[in-house]
């Protein structure tokens, strides 16, 4: 890069858009780390949510085969013409990443790793889209809020332990490979982050998975309620009908829904797909 990229996106005259989620990295060490932590090489396709001034793109594209990366803020576009130069294995895509049609994408993609610094304000949305949707994504490594990774990664019976920490039990298994103090971000937001890895597994089957999200879902409805209060309120079943349902599956009757693991989940929702009422 000619320039540093701080003087870079001054020359530029760029405006950042706080709503956007925009705090950049610009120190070295941290992106090589994020890089390393994620363990991509130089066979692999990458795709980057959120490019901003294109750091960890660059970073990217020093060390694998193709990176993909996604920008909504178009105004981003003369940064990224200097700080992308000489990037010839990265393109950059002006879309919302939400609004990419995952399926149409993987149709002309083949295996992919998504390592992204997200921004803040989407962080549940993007990555419930490729837990939920993708096909062909083979890991995640991403840069969230410190609370956010802490739900991430909890395990059941903990505070932290929410909807999202079940939902994407379903599909990964996640860690938090790096704490990043809010110090090394430009401009310094008002939180602390972590990189959480996602590691992709085929271990915890369900056979209807909207039901898996049902179930998970009415257990947190309540948290001060019984797992047996939650699913009478959300399925509309009788006591009777609750109370058999969790004593099928071995679960307490008193139990509330933060204590489930999720396999035991994927037993009540197994259990509920097969003997609900048709
Ligand atoms: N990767 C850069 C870095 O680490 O310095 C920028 C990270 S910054 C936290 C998040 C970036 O995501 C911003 O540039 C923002 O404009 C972009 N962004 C926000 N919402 C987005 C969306 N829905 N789709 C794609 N990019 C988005």
């Amino acid at each position: 890069m000619e320039k540093d990229v701080k003087t870079i996106l001054s020359e530029c005259g760029f405006g950042f858009k706080k709503q956007l989620g925009q705090n950049f990295i610009t120190d070295k060490n941290l992106l090589a780390a994020i890089v390393a932590a994620s363990g991509v090489g130089e066979n692999d396709v990458v795709v980057e949510i959120g490019c901003g001034a294109g750091t960890l793109t660059r970073a990217l594209s020093e060390r694998v085969k193709r990176v993909i990366s996604f920008e909504v803020d178009k105004s981003l576009q003369p940064v990224l013409e200097r700080t992308l130069a000489g990037c010839k294995n990265t393109e950059v895509v002006f879309r919302d990443f939400l609004k990419v049609d995952l399926k149409e994408f993987e149709s002309v993609t083949g295996g992919y790793f998504v390592v992204a610094n997200l921004p803040y304000y989407v962080t549940t949305p993007l990555i419930m889209k490729i837990i939920e949707q993708s096909e062909k994504c083979l890991g995640l490594s991403v840069m969230v809020q410190k609370e956010v990774a802490e739900r991430l990664c909890a395990s059941a019976g903990t505070p932290e332990y929410g909807a999202i920490t079940a939902m994407v039990a379903l599909r990964a298994e996640c860690e938090i490979v790096k704490r990043v103090p809010r110090t090394l971000f430009y401009p310094r937001p008002n939180v602390d982050s972590a990189v959480v890895k996602f590691t992709f597994r085929d271990s915890l089957k369900v056979s209807d998975k909207a039901m898996y999200k049902k179930v998970v879902h009415a257990a947190f409805l309540s948290r001060r309620k019984t797992l047996e209060n939650n699913l009478v309120t959300a399925f509309g079943f009788t006591r009777e009908v609750a109370q058999g349902a969790l004593s099928a599956c071995g679960i307490d009757l008193k139990a509330r829904g933060e204590t489930l693991s999720p396999e035991r989940f994927a037993a009540l929702a197994d259990y509920i797909t097969e003997n609900r009422p048709r």
